[in-house]
């Protein structure tokens, strides 16, 4: 017995020095591990939520699903969803989900077979997302988030074989590039007349959410060859806006004369509805008449090409010129035509015909419109965008920032 005591008396003294070195090495263990953490491991994160301890569904929105018949199915109660319509005001309404937008559910567990949502986030779309939060059981928080957005910078360049079009596709680049490349040139290159050969260099951005690609972010600066000159967008920004200038400082944009000629009055407005002179009843006047007298020049109103030179019934003599792919103009009842036919390149100012009476009309005057993306539009409520060239006072800045982009855009090779 009492040799068995002091064995136990022995293995208990054991025990507590391996239990007690067990515990100095262990804290020391964990005090690097600790160390270790702090400064490297990141725990990953979803939404803005820790993952760890969740399990995770993601799925998308199928056709004919609402918010309500997918939470359901996460374990969320009928109540609760009802909470949630109750919470979404018109202006800040969150049942309203699309198809195909992907959603998760943070689950804590499983009951029956049916997962038990704590968190539940919504993609609005690929920016922006909304959380529902029932770890609360009280209150169900909703808050939306914006996914932070890097931009990132790119070059392009092509030769152009058969359109703008093309050349994007085949080397690769976005439709959305060309759409914004053919804004940017819209009053410089004519891209109904590109011709093989015909190149352009380009500094682009684009927008990122983490490594998904969302969309085009802007054309930055730079050049087009088309019939044997380089067109140039400079960005340059005074008075706090930023716009594109060639390399003189002429803006790209193109204003519009305010009326295409010298006349004496106004004698009819743009109107859904008036009594029209020769038939007597109510039509809509999209357009506006200008008096004057008989033989009047009439102006290109911008540059462009002349699309239409030819006698319509109602229209008499009449001419249309497209500015660029948002604008075109229409100028109708010339007694004559100026020298200027189908295809001819117009600058403002251009005499394109005289004022006649010709067609459905009571006298010498010029029915003009202005068509803005196929819809016709108030000519005298048109406000172009302002075309100011670089003051002077801001050449000398203008001058060095030119000099960068254009050596930036001259070193992009060519595809
Ligand atoms: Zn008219």
């Amino acid at each position: 017995m009492k040799k068995k005591s002091l064995y136990i008396i022995i293995a208990i003294v054991v025990i507590t020095i391996v239990v007690a070195l067990a515990v100095v090495f262990l804290k020391q263990k964990t005090s690097v591990v600790e160390n270790v953490e702090v400064v490297e491991v990141k725990i990953p994160e979803l939404y803005g939520e820790p993952i760890e301890g969740w399990i995770l569904y993601t799925d998308t929105v199928r056709s004919g699903d609402f918010l309500g018949t997918i939470m359901g199915r996460y374990g969320i109660s009928p109540q609760q969803i009802d909470k949630i319509a109750k919470m979404s005001s018109d202006t800040f309404n969150t049942t309203l989900i699309n198809p195909g937008r992907p959603f998760t559910v943070f689950a804590d567990t499983v009951i029956d077979s049916i997962p038990q949502a704590k968190i539940f986030v919504y993609e609005n779309t690929a920016v922006k997302f909304t959380k529902y939060d029932f770890r609360n059981p009280d209150t169900i928080l909703i808050e939306k988030f914006r996914k932070p957005i890097d931009t990132v910078n790119l070059e392009a360049s092509g030769v152009i074989e058969t359109s703008l079009w093309n050349a994007m596709i085949n080397n690769g680049y976005s439709w959305e590039l060309a759409l914004a490349m053919s804004q940017t040139f819209a009053w410089t290159v004519d891209f109904y007349a590109l011709q093989p050969g015909d190149w352009f260099k380009v500094l682009y951005s684009e927008l990122f959410v983490g490594d998904k690609r969302i969309s085009i972010g802007e054309v930055q600066a730079g050049v087009f060859y088309q019939g044997g000159k380089e067109l140039w967008a400079i960005p340059f920004t005074q008075d706090s806006t930023q716009c594109f200038f060639d390399t003189i400082g002429n803006s790209m944009r193109k204003t519009f004369l305010l009326a295409p000629l010298e006349y004496t009055h106004i004698s009819s407005r743009y109107s859904n509805a008036r009594m029209h002179p020769i038939f007597h009843k109510v039509t809509e006047h999209l357009a506006v008449d200008f008096s004057a007298p008989m033989g009047t020049p009439v102006y290109a109103a911008s540059d462009g090409t002349i699309t239409t030179r030819t006698f319509g019934t109602g229209a008499g003599y009449y001419v249309a010129i497209r500015h660029n792919s948002v604008y075109t103009t229409v100028y109708m009842h010339f007694s004559r035509f100026g020298e200027y036919n189908v295809g001819d390149r117009v600058s403002q100012g251009d005499v394109i015909g005289y004022v006649g009476s010709t067609g459905w009309s009571t006298g010498p005057h010029l029915h003009y419109e202005v068509h803005e993306n196929g819809r016709k539009i108030d000519p005298l409520k048109f406000e172009p965008p302002p075309a100011e060239p670089v003051d002077s006072s801001n050449l000398e800045r203008f001058n060095e920032e030119k000099r960068y982009w254009i050596d930036k855009v001259n070193s992009v090779k060519m595809k």
